[in-house]
C-alpha cells in the first residue's frame, strides 16, 4: 500500500481497539492505547496507537491527536525504563509499505534495548509471542505508568 489510500476499518489494530482480537494492554487513556507487539523485536516491544483516528500513517494525522499520541509514547517509554531497566529505548514509526509498514493504522513502536543483546529481531515476523508472557510484561510496564 502506498502513502495514499483509504483507511480499512477491519485492520488488525482497529479490531484490537474494538476488542475483537485480544491484546496485552499496557496503558490507555481517552486518546491512546498501548499494548504488547505480538511479534516482538525485543522483550518488551510495545505499540502505541491513537484510539479515535482513521489516519493510516503519521502524515495523515491531526496535530492534536498526534500530540496526545507522542505524549503516550513518552509515558510508555518512561514506564518501560523503570520496569525493565533497558540501556536504551528505541522509538520508531513507519509510513507506507516501502518502509516496512504492515498495519495501516498509525502507531509508534517502543522497543527496549540492552547492551550486548544482539541484533534487533525481525520486524513483524517470526513466531507469535506467548500471550501469558506478553500479559506479564504488560503488567510490569503498566505498574510503572505515571
Ligand atoms: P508496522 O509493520 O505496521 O510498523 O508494525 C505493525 C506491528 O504490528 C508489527 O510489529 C507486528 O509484529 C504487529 N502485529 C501484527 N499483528 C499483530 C496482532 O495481531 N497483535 C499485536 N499485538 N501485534 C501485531
Amino acid at each position: 500500500m502506498s502513502l495514499d489510500g483509504v483507511y480499512d476499518h477491519d485492520n488488525i489494530f482497529a479490531k484490537i481497539l474494538r476488542g475483537e482480537i485480544p491484546s496485552a494492554r499496557v496503558f490507555e487513556d481517552d486518546h491512546v492505547y498501548a499494548f504488547m507487539d505480538a511479534f516482538p523485536q525485543s522483550r518488551g516491544h510495545t505499540l502505541v496507537i491513537p484510539k479515535h483516528s482513521q489516519a493510516r500513517n503519521m502524515l495523515e494525522e491531526e496535530p492534536e491527536t498526534l500530540s496526545h499520541l507522542i505524549l503516550g509514547v513518552q509515558r510508555v517509554a518512561r514506564a518501560m525504563r523503570s520496569a525493565l531497566n533497558p540501556d536504551g529505548v528505541m522509538v520508531f514509526q513507519l509510513n507506507g509499505a516501502p518502509t516496512g509498514q504492515t498495519v495501516f493504522h498509525l502507531h509508534f513502536h517502543v522497543i527496549p534495548r540492552w547492551e550486548g543483546d544482539g541484533p534487533l529481531g525481525r520486524h513483524a515476523g517470526g513466531a507469535m509471542a506467548d500471550m501469558a508472557e506478553l500479559k506479564a510484561l504488560a503488567e510490569q510496564i503498566a505498574a510503572k505508568i505515571s
